[in-house]
């Protein structure tokens, strides 16, 4: 199943999951040094791929020295030997965070997220910070301050964002898995486009303490890995309540890593506007059938259901993410972090100075947006229909999930597309959007499964979304549906 893009330099080995690093390193055939060493050739080896804002290179290097230490003593934590990077939004102390954005050159992070600390209690290392979309705004890496993120698989193409470079980095070996946030597909869409598993939790599952908040009703931060088995691992440790994130829900995390295996047969609905939209790609659609029909023939009930608030689902994601995004971004003001203007002569011209210039065309374009639909006049017309129709969304999508066990839709309505191609329009934009918000609004949790390549050998996926909370269940289907994609 897996070809071109996960062939390696021959130099270098590399490990489909953290238990066959952990089992190489055991057996004296790898160490946790070798391993970094190895990632480090392939990170400069691709550089020009741009996956990489910052490379922790020689912190990388001492900390693999500690962990092989740790290893040969017994005392390692559950990650000993997995390397990661983490996309340029989430916080990790005293290291640069900038949200690819201008406006945070240069920003140190005074703390660690939740997230980044739960993996280093464990002996993660983080190799690096990531490249993408401006303040995670985008769906393809190109609004980034630091230029677009190159696909492994064509460079001529986009990488997916906004966690683009996250998912890259995974795509061609520069770590082993990654850390990415996903507001309305920003995990799912780029490790569709790099052939890679791409996990959005439920929200309220894992803590948001740390991320830098782009539409906080949405958020959450997610793994992009090669193995079903590094996701439910990593989701098991970063999951579970926090006393500096309120929302996060205080449920027990089940050992999501502990039983993989499927028994049993399915109730699957695949939305059927999914399969008649003229927008959706051929190839894509045939992959869609492919797998209707492949999960029949194992005995899974699949079924069409009509989801009559697709049309919506793209407008009421955007008036209810620039709202939240124009508010949250109101605190890069020029004055608390981050840029401050050489041309503001008083306080006023401090934030619009330096608010114009440190931000970009798309993160402007958004908090405009918010700020109308947020104001005065416009507020029910926009805003707080939106949150009804928010509403509405989230209860049809449950109803359908009391009837079946999962939805089964493509992840992107097309694979990944040319570098530029988009760029100018944000509404093409913005409709790309329309299979990974569902669950977004939702609050429920969706993966996105590598189901091979199309013809030009670019990545094809496909979304399974589950109900709130049951991730253990869509994990082991996951791994249930990549194991039939190879026989
Ligand atoms: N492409 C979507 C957007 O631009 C999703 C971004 C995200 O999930 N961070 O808002």
């Amino acid at each position: 199943m897996y070809n071109k893009f996960f062939y390696f330099r021959p130099m270098t080995k590399l490990y489909y999951t953290l238990s066959d690093i952990q089992t190489a390193i055991q057996q004296g055939e790898t160490s946790v040094v070798a391993l970094v060493e190895a990632y480090l050739d392939n990170i400069k080896t691709f550089g020009h791929l741009n996956a990489f804002n910052e490379v922790f290179a020689d912190e990388a290097l001492l900390l693999a020295q500690d962990v092989d230490l740790k290893i040969q003593q017994g005392t390692a934590g559950r990650l000993a030997g997995m390397v990661i990077a983490i996309k340029d939004n989430i916080c990790y102390k005293g290291h640069q965070v900038t949200a690819s954005s201008k406006i945070l050159e240069g920003f140190t992070s005074i703390f660690s997220s939740t997230v980044v600390e739960r993996l280093l209690a464990e002996d993660v290392i983080i190799i690096g910070r990531c490249n993408c979309d401006e303040f995670a705004m985008g769906g393809s890496n190109e609004t980034s301050y630091l230029g677009p993120v190159k696909n492994f698989a064509d460079e001529t193409r986009v990488s997916g964002g906004s966690s683009g470079g996250s998912a890259v980095a995974v795509q061609a070996g520069m770590c082993h898995a990654a850390l990415g946030t996903d507001t309305g597909g920003s995990v799912r869409q780029p490790a569709a486009f790099c052939g890679v598993i791409g996990l959005k939790p439920t929200y309220g599952r894992v803590s948001r303490y740390g991320l830098i908040a782009y539409a906080s009703s949405f958020d959450q931060a997610g793994p992009i890995t090669k193995s079903i088995e590094d996701a439910a691992l990593l989701l098991e440790i970063i999951s579970g309540a926090d006393e500096r994130d309120a929302t996060v829900a205080d449920l027990p995390v089940p050992a999501y890593s502990d039983d993989l295996n499927f028994t049993g047969k399915k109730r699957i609905a695949y939305i059927s506007e999914a399969l008649s939209s003229n927008g959706v790609d051929v190839q894509q659609k045939d992959l869609l059938n492919a797998y209707i029909e492949r999960l029949r023939q194992e005995g899974h009930v699949v079924e069409p259901v009509s989801f009559d608030l697709m049309d919506y689902v793209v407008p009421t994601y955007y008036i209810l993410t620039t709202a939240e995004a124009s508010s949250n971004l109101a605190r890069y003001d020029g004055v608390h972090y981050g840029y401050r203007s050489p041309n503001a002569t008083d306080l006023e011209s401090t934030y619009k100075r330096s608010r114009s210039e440190g931000f970009g065309k798309e993160v402007k374009r958004r908090i405009m947006l918010g700020t109308f639909v947020l104001s005065a006049g416009y507020y029910d017309a926009y805003y707080a229909k939106a949150q009804k129709i928010r509403r509405m969304i989230r209860d049809r999508t449950n109803d359908i999930l009391n009837q079946y066990d999962f939805i089964l839709i493509p992840t992107s309505p097309t694979p990944a597309f040319e570098i530029g191609e988009q760029i100018k329009d944000p509404v093409v934009r913005y409709l790309a959007d329309i299979f990974t918000v569902q669950a977004s609004l939702a609050g429920i949790p969706a993966i996105s499964l590598p189901l091979g390549n199309n013809t030009e050998g670019l990545p094809l996926a496909l979304q399974l979304l589950t109900k709130s909370f049951a991730e253990s269940d869509l994990l082991k289907f996951s791994k249930y549906i990549l194991e039939l994609s190879k026989n």
